[in-house]
């Protein structure tokens, strides 16, 4: 029976080369060619579930049955794939993790509007003794929603920065931002953002990223800043390069601390986001990709992940799982 070869659509070779990690699902060898295989051996077959991405090598022992060949059969490509794919998601939200980073790495930005309903669409809590202490405390309710102790201050001046920290007592301020830092990082885990470095190109983003998607971005950042009113600025965020633009406002009110406001996110600077992302638009051949902004971090090194290329797929995480 002549099997009939049908092209596998571009959109799925991005899915399942995002899911793989590039990297064969069975060596794991890294960098080595890959190809995608047909599980069924049927190359008209291209259901997502019957597509696995191998190395050269371990595709030619796929379709082989010789004694000494690793005995690849349908079922067994199928395990690898799962497992491996779910190791690969597991690495890559690790890695987001401010603490797999440099010591100095912390979100300085968490946005108080947007992070319960994402946290009740994902059924994510708050660290409940971190939670409790603080209602007992009278800084936030039931809900973790902050319940201000302190009269809003009017600015002293009319470009000084008022944010929600400044409604409370110092240690307040600082215990309500790691209930929140807490949260963001929970929130990553079970989430499993999109990383945006590992799909910066129009068609895989297109193919990966859709509306509602959750993604991570550690890349520089351009903040535009605007009129401070009433102790209050919008900024305008965008990362962008290769006709790619990611676009946010993020509001200084929840902004922790004097260098989030006038260092970390002000200017050109290097900054991890991970985003909500609303819709994309296309202007003059340019990819741009708005979202709400659940969270920035400042302290975030690259290099410190050791990653063939910047936080691609946290494989500096691979060696300590
Ligand atoms: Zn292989």
């Amino acid at each position: 029976m002549t099997k009939t070869r049908t092209i596998i659509p571009r959109a799925l070779e991005a899915i399942l080369l995002y899911k793989s990690a590039k990297t064969c699902c069975v060596c794991r060898f890294p960098r080595a060619p890959i190809q995608i295989h047909h599980i069924d051996q049927n190359p008209s077959n291209n259901c997502e579930s019957n597509l696995v991405v191998l190395c050269t090598n371990c595709h030619d022992d796929a379709h082989t049955t010789r004694a000494l060949s690793k005995n690849l059969t349908p079922a067994r490509l199928s395990q690898f794939k799962l497992k491996w794919e779910a190791d690969v998601l597991a690495r890559s939200s690790t890695a987001m993790v401010p603490s797999s980073n440099l010591d100095q790495a912390m979100w300085t930005f968490v946005n108080h509007q947007r992070i319960i309903p994402v946290m009740n669409s994902l059924g994510v809590k708050f660290n409940k003794a971190k939670l409790d202490s603080l209602i007992s405390r009278g800084v936030v309710d039931k809900d973790g929603i902050p319940t201000f102790q302190l009269p809003k201050k009017s600015p002293a001046y009319t470009d000084q920065i008022i944010t929600i920290y400044d409604r409370f007592e110092w240690d307040d301020s600082m215990r309500l931002h790691n209930l929140y830092m807490d949260a963001v990082d929970k929130i990553i885990l079970k989430a499993n953002p999109i990383e945006l470095g590992a799909v910066w190109t129009k068609t895989d983003i297109r193919s990966v990223v859709q509306p509602g998607s959750i993604c991570f971005c550690m890349r520089g950042h351009m903040f535009k800043r605007g009129d401070v009113i009433n102790g209050e600025e919008n900024r305008l965020v965008f990362a962008r390069s290769n006709n790619i633009e990611i676009q946010f406002h993020a509001h200084t009110r929840h902004m922790y601390g004097n260098s989030a406001l006038y260092d970390s996110f002000v200017g050109s600077r290097f900054t991890a986001s991970l985003i909500h992302v609303k819709d994309y638009a296309v202007e003059a051949g340019k990819l741009i990709i708005r979202a709400t902004p659940i969270s920035m971090g400042a302290g975030f090194v690259p290099s410190a992940y050791q990653t063939p290329r910047p936080l691609r797929y946290g494989w500096a995480q691979a060696r300590k799982i």
